[in-house]
């Protein structure tokens, strides 16, 4: 019989390793970075063309490689960071697998320029998909220049899986500022298509987190610092109250590297919660250092996942490390923590609850609304065809209490009804009080008396589907929504929130925003959709930013799903509203001329009908 196991050749071999290591030029950017911060260099450039597809290049003024060691780079396990699996308990490097250049070699056309100091001449090397293509003396800069062009052009398939130029560059991005926190001490750059991106100096770690991730951050930063004899965890949080807003930028650093722990993060955020309900998302930079013999780095190819020996050590070490910081914080009567808190409880001081009046308008009558108000109206609007229809109803039913007409089954409430348990949906106008025919509960829900029994209605969740679905045609239609224009609004981003504004810009421009770039990461708001009031923009920008950097949604149609639902939310009337009596009709009129009146945009019940039976069963 004969045999059929060979060995693969290298290149292929080195082929399908590569994938494990390098899966996108982000993969790239790091490993390369990595070795550049590992060589001792002081200052690093990385140059990237068209998200890194046709270009990546690391320039560093590191240690350089001789000739041999310049040669011997490219093989696979060949490495100077460690010796034998010993040195695997004490690794200081950011690298030890002597991986990334052969798998990088594998999988591009890589030219490598390096420079020994005290040597005399430098090392030119080029290789393609694992094969040297030249190698020669060259006169260069000490240290090493890498050139990575057209990754993965002999991999068809992962070249055809690279997302959009945004999204690749995004990923880039990250790498490199995560890179860039661990290290302020060494000058960075970035350009992007010969534009720059970043120029970083040298500094401290808050003056790098600010040149980052923009000037607004500065104000909102609090130190961290604990020691203990296992470990040392420094960095800074966010303020509290910047926590409620946004999941903002979350960072955790073990011995030098980026590193995701959930179970850390947990500490981090259990930390928050206690000294401040509902601070959910909480910013953070957090270095954590430990003896590299009690964290074990190698479980993952690309190092993000780790694993501590003291895992529960940490978790309790951590948190009581931020919530002291915060303490700290809260107990400084000088800082405007404690101002900002009593905003959320703003009632008067000898305020005493009254029970609410109603106040009757004799003259009121119902059936003579104005066709919309003020604050719903939107020129343009395409949907309230069946709005009509609704008011008809009333009459209709209206009608029926004096006996002419019983109930009148209707189309848009047999979607309603199918949903609703087969309840029969059917106004019942209260002639002698019509004022309040819609009431508002807890400023929260409308009633309203229908057939059955009691409807009602979240009255945040029913304008949201409202705006959802308003806001939903017109970003699939040509015509662009009425906007409003204002005094020039200015926003400060951090590169990666840029990138993101710039991809959705487009729908955004549908909407009646519009916002232009000044550079640098600033942006003007120029004009905002004609129901946004101003002081939303921010919050409305910021959440924005970040859902689509959390979920990196990509479809067309689900990026403008996620906008709609988005805008609605920031949007609609919340919680707490008082609302008067035209603005709860048009809320229910509305409602009832959406294609889903029943389910809000997030999935949950906009509505439910308290039946007759079951409220006779409430009060027996
Ligand atoms: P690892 O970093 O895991 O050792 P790499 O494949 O990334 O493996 O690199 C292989 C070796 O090449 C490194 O151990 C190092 O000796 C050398 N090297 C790579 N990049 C540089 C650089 N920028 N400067 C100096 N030496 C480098
Ligand atoms: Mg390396």
């Amino acid at each position: 019989m004969p045999d059929f196991i060979r060995l693969l050749p290298d290149s292929v071999a080195n082929q399908i390793a590569a994938g494990e290591v390098i899966q996108r030029p982000a993969s790239a950017v790091k490993e390369l970075m990595e070795n550049a911060i590992d060589a001792g260099s002081t200052n690093i450039r990385l140059i990237i063309k068209d998200a890194g597809r046709t270009l990546i290049q690391v320039v560093d003024n590191g240690s350089g490689m001789s000739e041999t060691d310049a040669r011997m780079s490219f093989e696979r396990h060949a490495t100077s960071k460690i010796r034998d699996a010993n040195d695997l308990f004490s690794i200081r490097t950011l690298g030890f697998r002597g991986e990334a250049l052969a798998s990088v070699a594998a999988v591009a056309q890589v030219e490598l320029k390096t420079r020994k100091q005290g040597d005399e001449i430098g090392t030119c090397i080029n290789i393609e998909g694992s094969r040297v293509k030249s190698q020669e003396e060259v006169s260069c800069a000490i240290g090493t220049s890498i050139l990575v062009k057209n990754l993965f052009f002999n991999v068809p398939a992962r070249r055809n899986f690279l997302k959009s130029d945004t999204v690749e560059f995004r990923q880039i991005l990250e790498e490199f500022q995560r890179v860039s926190l661990v290290h302020p001490d060494i000058e960075f750059s970035l350009h992007h298509n010969d534009k720059p991106v970043f120029q970083l100096t040298k500094v401290g770690l808050k003056q790098r987190i600010v040149h980052v991730f923009g000037n607004q951050i500065n104000e909102k930063l609090l130190p961290v610092e604990m020691k203990t004899e296992q470990v040392t965890i420094y960095g800074f949080i966010g303020k509290p109250e910047t926590a409620r807003k946004t999941r903002g930028e979350q960072y955790f650093f073990a011995n030098g590297r980026f590193i995701r722990h959930p179970y850390l993060h947990h500490a981090v955020e259990q930390a928050f919660e206690e000294l401040i309900p509902e601070a959910a998302y909480p910013t953070y930079f957090l270095f954590i250092e430990v003896d590299p013999s009690s964290i074990d780095v190698n479980i993952h190819p690309t190092k993000t996942e780790v694993n501590f020996q003291h895992g529960q050590l940490m978790y309790g070490s951590l948190r009581s490390a931020v919530k002291h910081a915060l303490g700290m914080f809260s107990l400084s009567p000088t800082l405007d923590f404690e101002t900002e808190q009593s905003f959320d409880f703003n009632i008067p001081k000898g305020y005493e609850p009254k029970p609410p009046t109603i106040t009757l308008n004799p003259d009121y009558n119902p059936f003579n609304r104005p066709s919309k108000p003020a604050s719903l109206s939107r020129p343009g609007d395409g949907i309230k065809a069946n709005r009509d229809q609704w008011e008809k109803m009333y009459d209709v039913v209206n009608a029926s209490t004096t006996g002419i007409q019983p109930f009148v089954e209707h189309s848009i409430f047999s979607q309603v009804e199918n949903k609703i348990e087969n309840d029969k949906i059917e106004i019942i106008p209260e002639e002698t009080i019509s004022t309040s025919r819609l009431i508002q509960v807890q400023n929260r829900y409308i009633a309203v008396n229908v057939k059955s029994g009691l409807m009602l209605v979240d009255q945040q969740k029913a304008h949201e589907r409202i705006l959802y679905e308003r806001i939903g045609a017109m970003l699939g239609s040509e015509a662009s929504a009425p906007q409003r224009s204002l005094f020039p609004h200015t926003i400060k981003l951090s590169a990666i929130d840029a990138e993101i504004l710039r991809e959705i810009n487009e729908d955004l421009l549908t909407l009646g925003f519009d916002i232009n770039e000044l550079g640098g990461g600033s942006f003007v708001i120029n004009s905002l959709p004609a129901d946004l009031p101003i002081d939303k923009v921010s919050d409305l920008i910021d959440s924005l930013l970040e859902d689509f950097k959390n979920n990196r949604t990509e479809l067309g149609s689900e990026r403008k799903a996620k906008v709609a639902r988005l805008l609605a939310h920031n949007i609609a009337v919340k919680v707490g509203k008082l609302l008067q009596n035209e603005e709860m009709q048009a809320i229910i009129d509305e409602l009832f001329s959406c294609q889903v009146p029943d389910i809000a945009p997030d999935g949950s019940r906009i509505l439910r009908i308290l039946t007759s039976a079951e409220i006779e069963k409430l009060l027996r």
